[in-house]
């Protein structure tokens, strides 16, 4: 006998990946006490799933707050909200095909935001990253920016969606990084080897000079599906 998979069912699988993606993201120090994560609404897809302001590595569904496409909330019931959450929004409207964004401060990926050493793809994980230097988003000089570095309004968030274009992550000077990718799965994965990528390119440019991915290599790189089974496993077993 088929099932036949309901809209709710789908919805409750979104906010599951969501919840997992949040303790996944902190667990391997993408996500600290501050960061986040979304998910592209399944059957309303111009709004978004995303937690109230809370570290990640607390966030349970009850937290998971629905959000319209201008980043506001569709229920606030009161609770406190991530003021960067523009980021999210604007990326989702800008991007039909992204599904999930993750906001990060990693320290790992940092340096290559306030230097002039590119963020490229060196290792064959991290091949979404491309040959390409990824792009810098900075508050200083883009639209809406207010001197606080952070995304604060749907203006500067229009201006960085802008500056990822059609990439998978764009750096924010001083700042960190977005992450934007076709799931939740996906951009859990991406965000984790974007990390991985930068630690080893800051390894490797101590020894000498990083002969990186070319793009041959990288036309044939597929995405690994694999790694949210066990990483999802080791962050459910404390619950
Ligand atoms: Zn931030």
């Amino acid at each position: 006998m088929t099932t036949k998979t309901q809209p709710a069912d789908i919805e409750a699988q979104v906010i599951d990946d969501l919840v997992v993606a949040n303790r996944i993201l902190a667990k391997k120090g993408v996500l600290d006490g501050w960061g986040h994560v979304s998910a592209r609404c399944p059957n309303n897809p111009k709004h978004f799933f995303m937690a109230r302001s809370l570290a990640p590595a607390l966030v349970t569904a009850a937290d998971i707050m629905e959000f319209d496409e201008d980043s506001e909330p569709v229920d606030q019931r009161g609770r406190r909200m991530y003021a960067e959450r523009y980021i999210h929004g604007e990326i989702l409207r800008a991007r039909p095909d992204v599904m999930a964004v993750v906001h990060s401060h990693s320290s790992k990926v940092l340096p290559f935001s306030v230097t002039d050493a590119p963020l490229r793809a060196l290792i064959h994980m991290a091949a979404f990253l491309g040959d390409e230097p990824a792009p810098v988003f900075d508050t200083r000089v883009a639209p809406g920016g207010d001197f606080t570095m952070l995304v604060l309004n749907s203006q500067s968030g229009a201006a960085l969606a802008k500056e990822l274009g059609n990439r998978s992550v764009v750096l924010m000077r001083g700042h960190g990084m977005s992450v934007a990718a076709a799931s939740v799965r996906l951009v859990v994965f991406m965000a984790i080897y974007t990390q991985i990528n930068a630690e080893v390119l800051l390894s490797a440019l101590h020894l000498g000079t990083p002969n990186f991915m070319d793009s041959a290599e990288i036309a044939r790189s597929d995405r690994p599906d694999r790694g949210w089974e066990a990483w999802a496993a080791e962050v459910r077993e404390n619950e």
